[in-house]
């Protein structure tokens, strides 16, 4: 039997919770300041689409987000792309477009999903609702709201990604 392991890499600017996203989603916990790995590292989860398993390897980043020759390593080969940002940061939002540009530019089009991470902060948004999912639509790509501290929708974002690549 043939497995399928896909390499999902999670991008965005610093401190929006790729690294908390990725530790709930293979490791079930959530901490308030995670240790940052040391360089290049990813932790995976198996699960089942369609009767088939699928290993999902997670890849984070060191927290090096901004040093283009460290990430253009870690997108290499990559199959699906998490385009994270945060309810409480501005920058973050305005920056998903040229997060999905980077990635693009070196592994061309991939499964991709747009998420807004740290949904249990919204009474202190500084991205409206419509404004999120104007850019979704904008970009052609599915939009989830998620929170890592409540463990909200995290599941289900890894999920989408696989089936998408399952299907194309
Ligand atoms: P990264 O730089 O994108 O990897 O972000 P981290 O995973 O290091 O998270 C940055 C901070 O945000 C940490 O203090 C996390 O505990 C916190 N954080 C992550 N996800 C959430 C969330 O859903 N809600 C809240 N309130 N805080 C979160
Ligand atoms: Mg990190």
């Amino acid at each position: 039997e043939i497995e399928t392991a896909i390499k999902v890499v999670v991008v965005g600017n610093g401190a929006v919770g790729k690294s908390s996203m990725i530790q709930r989603y293979c490791k079930g916990i959530f901490t308030r300041d995670y240790k940052k790995t040391i360089g290049v590292d990813f932790l995976e989860r198996q699960i089942e689409v369609n009767d088939e398993d699928v290993r999902l390897m997670l890849w984070d980043t060191a927290g090096q987000e901004e040093f283009d020759a460290i990430t253009k390593a870690y997108y290499r080969g990559a199959q699906a792309c998490v385009l994270a940002f945060s309810t409480v940061d501005r920058d973050s939002f305005d920056a998903v477009e040229s997060w999905k540009r980077k990635v693009e530019d070196e592994v061309g089009t991939i499964a991709m999903v747009i998420v807004q991470n740290k949904i249990d902060l919204i009474d202190d948004a500084v991205v409206q609702p419509n404004e999120a999912e104007a850019l979704a639509k904008k970009l052609r790509l599915r939009f989830y709201r998620t929170s890592v501290k409540d463990n909200l929708n995290v599941d289900e974002v890894f999920r989408y990604l696989a089936e998408k690549y399952i299907d194309e």
